[in-house]
């Protein structure tokens, strides 16, 4: 695998983020390594709604093709549930995507493009000595472990790391370390599965269920299997028995049952808003969750991947040719500005809904009033201006 002469660019991590990064840098015309630890498609703990923020970022870079009718369902339809009470928001224009298949596919568009695709190896950068960081370097180093034991490593001009919450190809890394917010919630998906069933939810909705120690959402697949995504306190964790936890705020809400909870296969996550002390460093930048995510789930995660994703080739060009001192300060506006300009107000939305007094108000008046929600969700919503931020 070691190339005679460096990659442009190594993108680790085959998520939304890095396989839309690493074709668009390789239609771009550099030359780009993508780096992913699994093989063939694989579960992502994930609600697997696609916001029109992300379809536009989707259909601007030419990549709709994961979005194809046999891949993703339409979301038409969000309702909340707190106690007996509902929200309902209508004319959605979302969708409903399996992340296996969905990040399969951008995966498969990016090797369509040119993208050199690695599957199967962990990827670690690997730190500067004290000479190399005292001045400007040329290429970073990354090695790379295959699961049969065997090693290698390869050098790139750029590093774009999106390997998701927590940063683990930055292990070494020390100015990248994580720093999570104070009682972050944690999150839990569940593989989709024939063995998991319900008489209710209809297609094209995504139905949340919101408890005081944390809120689900339950969605159909364009296969009708289950979607489900949650995010809870650490004292849920703590005590463990998540299918009863699920099974315990669905009928709290008054929503319909889900058989097969007990045997069903639950994947936890680390804690959901934390960020890196840092965005950018000597020819290393963090996209998507790498770069910090804040919970509330509301669906943007993805979204802010794809929009970061869109950003890099055109910081790309400038920093494969020369990195200087400045790019880092520039990398951070860029996210800041362009991508997470939102996320000031999911972290006043993950405060209220983590005191419960107050977010049983909320609700109340949300549901006499579903005027004063709608507004909210187009917000989180509203489609990504993509010539700016790809400029
Ligand atoms: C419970 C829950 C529900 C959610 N629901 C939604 C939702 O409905 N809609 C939405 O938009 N967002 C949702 N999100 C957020 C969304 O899942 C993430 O924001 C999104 O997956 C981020 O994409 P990414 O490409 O940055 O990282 P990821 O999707 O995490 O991809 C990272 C990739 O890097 C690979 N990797 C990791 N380490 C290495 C390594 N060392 N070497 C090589 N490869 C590596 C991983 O295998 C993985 O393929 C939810 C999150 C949670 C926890």
């Amino acid at each position: 695998m070691s190339a005679p002469t460096p990659w442009n660019v190594a993108v680790i991590g085959a998520g939304p983020a890095g396989s839309v990064a690493a074709s668009q840098l390789a239609r771009a015309g550099l030359r780009v390594a993508l780096l992913e630890r699994t093989v063939g498609p694989r579960y992502k703990v994930c609600g697997g709604c696609l916001n029109e923020r992300g379809l536009s970022v989707l259909r601007h870079c030419g990549l709709d093709v994961a979005l194809r009718d046999e891949l993703s369902a339409p979301l038409r339809q969000i309702t909340f549930h707190r106690d007996a009470r509902q929200v309902t928001i209508n004319d959605q224009a979302g969708t409903i995507v399996n992340r296996a298949t969905f990040d399969a596919a951008l995966a498969v568009a990016a090797v369509q493009v040119g993208v050199e695709l690695f599957a199967g190896v962990k990827a670690t950068v690997e730190p500067l000595d004290a000479a190399s960081a005292a001045r400007e370097i040329a290429t970073r180093t990354i090695s790379l472990q295959r699961a049969d034991g065997t090693a290698d490593r390869l050098r790139a001009e750029l590093v774009v790391v999106a390997d998701g919450l927590g940063r683990p190809s930055l292990q070494r890394l020390s100015e990248f370390a994580a720093i999570a917010a104070p009682n972050s919630r944690l999150g839990l998906g569940i593989a989709p599965s024939e063995t998991l069933t319900s008489a209710g939810y209809e297609p094209a909705t995504l139905s949340m269920a919101i408890v005081d120690d944390g809120y689900l959402g339950v969605a159909r697949l364009v296969d009708r299997r289950l979607c489900i995504g949650a995010a809870f306190d650490a004292a849920v964790a703590r005590r463990g028995a998540f299918d009863r936890w699920i099974g315990e705020a669905l009928t709290r809400c008054g929503l319909p049952a889900i058989d097969g909870l007990s045997t069903a296969s639950i994947r936890g996550t680390r804690p959901l808003t934390q960020r890196p002390a840092c965005v950018a460093s000597h020819r290393i930048i963090l996209i998507g969750d790498a770069a910090g995510y804040t919970e509330p789930i509301t669906g943007e995660g993805m979204a802010w991947g794809l929009a970061a994703a869109a950003a890099v080739p055109s910081f790309a060009l400038q920093a494969c040719h020369e990195w200087h001192s400045e790019l880092p300060a520039a990398w951070e506006r860029t996210l800041r500005r362009d991508v997470h300009g939102g996320q000031f107000f999911n972290r006043i939305l993950a405060a209220a809904l983590r005191q419960p007094r107050y977010a049983r108000r909320v609700f109340a008046v949300a549901a006499a009033l579903p005027s004063f929600a709608a507004p909210i969700v187009r917000r989180l919503n509203r489609p990504q201006a993509v010539a700016r931020i790809a400029a």
